[in-house]
């Protein structure tokens, strides 16, 4: 994603923290999750206090905020070009490290003419947690 302005922040104590909990972490959680984590550290802060500035980190480009399928957006501080897979059980959401030889956004450009400044990549399918449940349950 080269989109990524980094538009210079105020980085609060309150934002360096919840940056930290985010860069953690590989499960791209959702906003009360994050929110569960800073808590521990600092228990003032209010849910709506980390999701206002998981809004300007993820405006500012320095993390990245990660729609699927209409669930609730997730947040990766990995900002490098990756794609997503989500399980249709749970809803968990991993990296996936493949490099796909298509230029998608150049393929766009070509087909309509629309600026284009982005496009996703979503994968879907069941983690092995859920596969595990599944082969017990049988
Ligand atoms: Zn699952
Ligand atoms: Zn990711």
């Amino acid at each position: 994603m080269n989109l990524a302005t980094n538009t210079k922040i105020r980085m609060t104590r309150q934002r360096q923290q919840i940056l930290d909990h985010l860069s953690s972490v590989k499960t791209h959680p959702i906003a009360d999750e994050l929110y569960q984590m800073v808590r521990q550290q600092m228990p003032r802060i209010s849910l709506g206090t980390v999701y206002r500035n998981l809004e300007i980190l993820s405006d500012s480009g320095i993390i990245q905020k990660i729609d699927v399928g209409g669930t609730q957006k997730r947040f990766d501080a990995d900002i490098s070009n990756h794609a997503h897979i989500r399980c249709v059980k749970c809803g968990c959401v991993g990296d996936l490290d493949v490099h796909i030889d298509v230029d998608f956004e150049d393929a766009a450009r070509k087909a309509c003419d629309f600026e284009v400044l982005r496009h996703r990549l979503e994968y879907s399918g069941i983690c092995p947690d859920c596969k595990d449940k599944k082969a017990v349950l049988m």
